[in-house]
C-alpha cells in the first residue's frame, strides 16, 4: 500500500440550502518521501484537497488511506491523534503566536506531548539553529522578517518528526529571494529526511522546485 492512497473523493459544501461541490471525485497516490507540488488556479480545490490529506477536515465520499490507516473509519478523536503524529502544516501567514520567543513558539507542539520541558527546549533550539535562527530564540515574530518567520513556523511544524509536511502557499507573503530561500529548505528537509512534503500553490515558479507537480482544475486532477 502507497503512503498516500485517495480515492474517487469527493468534498461539497452546503451553503444554507445550497450544495457546493469542490472536490469532484479525486484520487491519488502518494510514496512516503516525495515532495509534490499541488497547484491550480485560485478556487480550483487546493486547501480543500490539503485540509482533507491533512487530516483537517473529511471528504464527503470516497476513501482516503494515510500510511496504511482507513482515515475515514476514525473518530475526531483518532484523527486528531493521526495528525499529531504524522503530520505538520506551514501557512502563508506563518500562524505564530505574538508576543511569544521563537523559542516557545517552535516548543509548542510538544506542549501536548510527555516530553520534559528541559528536553523540548534543546530539541527546539537546535532547529532554530538548523534553520538559521540559532541567535534569534527570544525574539518575538514582530522582531523577525517575513523570512525568518517562516523558517520559526517550519522548525514548529517538524518538531514531532512528522512524515508528512504540508505547505499553503508558504511564500505567498515573502519576496523573491526569501522565497528561493524557503523553497530550498524544503527541498533539503525531503532530501535530508525523507520528509513526505506537499507544497500547496498557484505559482508555477514555486512548484518547480518539487519532484512532481499535481495540478488542479475545478476540483478534479487533470492529467
Ligand atoms: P484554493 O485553495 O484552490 O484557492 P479552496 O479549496 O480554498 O481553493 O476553495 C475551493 C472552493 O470551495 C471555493 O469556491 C471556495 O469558495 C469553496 N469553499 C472553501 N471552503 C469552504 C467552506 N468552508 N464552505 C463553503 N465553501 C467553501
Ligand atoms: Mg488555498
Amino acid at each position: 500500500m502507497e503512503f498516500i492512497e485517495l480515492h474517487d473523493v469527493h468534498k461539497t459544501y452546503q451553503i444554507g440550502e445550497l450544495e457546493v461541490p469542490v472536490l469532484k471525485g479525486v484520487s491519488l497516490n502518494v510514496r512516503r518521501g516525495e515532495f509534490i507540488a499541488l497547484t491550480g488556479a485560485s478556487g480550483s480545490g487546493k486547501s480543500t484537497l490539503m485540509n482533507i490529506l491533512g487530516c483537517l477536515d473529511r471528504p464527503s465520499a470516497g476513501q482516503y488511506f494515510l500510511d496504511g490507516q482507513d482515515v475515514m473509519s476514525l473518530s475526531l478523536e483518532q484523527r486528531a491523534l493521526l495528525r499529531n503524529r504524522k503530520v505538520g502544516f506551514v501557512f502563508q501567514n506563518f500562524n505564530l503566536l505574538p508576543r511569544t520567543s521563537a523559542l516557545d513558539n517552535v516548543m509548542m507542539p510538544l506542549a501536548y506531548t510527555a516530553l520534559p520541558q528541559r528536553e523540548a527546549q534543546q530539541r527546539a533550539r537546535s532547529l532554530l539553529e538548523r534553520v538559521g535562527l540559532g541567535d534569534r530564540l527570544d525574539h518575538h515574530p514582530s522582531q523577525l522578517s517575513g523570512g525568518q518567520q517562516q523558517r520559526v513556523a517550519i522548525a514548529r511544524a517538524i518538531i514531532n518528526h512528522p512524515a508528512l509536511l504540508f505547505a499553503d502557499e508558504p511564500t505567498g507573503n515573502l519576496d523573491t529571494r526569501t522565497s528561493e530561500e524557503i523553497l530550498r529548505m524544503f527541498q533539503q528537509l525531503n532530501r535530508d529526511e525523507g520528509l513526505t512534503i506537499i507544497l500547496v500553490t498557484h505559482e508555477s515558479e514555486v512548484a518547480r522546485h518539487a519532484q512532481r507537480v499535481i495540478h488542479l482544475r475545478d476540483g478534479r486532477i487533470d492529467y
